[in-house]
């Protein structure tokens, strides 16, 4: 009985971690390289396998990568929806979903793992009550051509998808299904959001490249985050197909590198020189100094 349980038990951590890596790769590899910066072509087929992943956690397509091509548009500055620069950490981590600063309330939303559902709910609601104009649609008529993204901006769509994953959930494991699940949300929502606080905040990392805002490369988070916390080489070359363009780790750049050498996608895009001409220049040297 107690062997049966610990196989049980090593089940749902392997298809945990599966899930958490593939659902990861729909975010990194699918709505950010692939759908926002149209870093590399996929086949349809892949293109939209991607996307159904990255929605799994992340909400619509057109939501997510229009609020991220606004977050590039004004880096740092007036208008990006979530810098620390000005509104803090808290802020630029979850709190700007909830419109809020507190720490401590951020970290409650940032735990609760299905918040951000419960606030793409709430977006819905407020465009069919016409009460939501949001300017960000318009960086998105490349994708608003495509059916399916059509299809899964709808309202209504990404609550019903959430609300089938925990049906889903509870049908197999019953309340610890729906805890596993929980875990998911967590995990991906967190290691989305850090990009944005931790790799904007001048206490981690270095800044390698010259951007003219706060991003930084920050070693440590590069498994966490499947390679997005080269983030400093990421606004340097928002195209990259590659982010860790200093040989950092990498791997949803090794899974397009696989995806092309399968034939499923192709003409990956990469900066010509990603090394000494995109560095910051050497301070110059004051002939008066001693
Ligand atoms: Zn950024
Ligand atoms: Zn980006």
């Amino acid at each position: 009985m107690i062997g049966s349980d610990n196989d049980a038990m090593g089940v749902a951590i392997l298809a945990w971690l599966a899930l958490v890596a593939l659902l990861g790769l729909g975010n990194t590899v699918g709505y950010h390289r692939l759908l926002t910066h149209r870093a590399f072509v996929a086949k349809p087929v892949v293109r939209g396998a991607f996307t159904l992943l990255g929605a799994v956690t992340g909400g619509s397509p057109v939501l997510w990568v229009g609020l991220h091509r606004l977050h590039h548009a004004r880096s740092d500055g007036e208008g990006d929806p979530h810098s620390p620069r000005e509104d803090g950490f808290a802020w630029a981590h979850a709190g700007w979903l909830i419109g809020v600063r507190s720490p401590v309330v951020v970290a409650i939303f940032a735990l609760s793992g299905f918040g951000q559902q419960g606030m793409i709910a709430l977006h819905d609601l407020r465009r069919v009550l016409g009460r939501n104009p949001p300017t960000w649609r318009e960086l998105c008529g490349d994708l608003m051509r495509e059916p399916l993204m059509r299809a899964l901006d709808t309202p209504g769509v990404m609550p019903a998808l959430f609300v089938a994953q925990v049906a889903l959930a509870w049908a197999v494991g019953g309340g610890w299904g729906v805890l596993w699940l929980w875990g998911v949300h967590v995990y991906l929502t967190n290691s989305s959001w850090a990009v944005n606080s931790v790799c904007h905040w001048p206490a981690f990392g270095r800044q390698p490249r010259a951007t003219g805002d706060d991003s930084r490369d920050v070693p440590w988070m590069a498994l966490f985050t499947l390679g997005e916390s080269w983030h400093n080489a990421h606004h340097r070359h928002p195209r990259s197909a590659r982010h860790g363009l200093d040989g950092g780790f990498d791997p949803s750049w090794r899974v397009i590198q696989g995806l092309c050498a399968a034939g499923w996608a192709e003409k990956p895009w990469l900066p010509k020189e990603p090394g000494l001409p995109s560095r910051v220049p050497p301070e110059p040297v004051s002939r008066s100094a001693p």
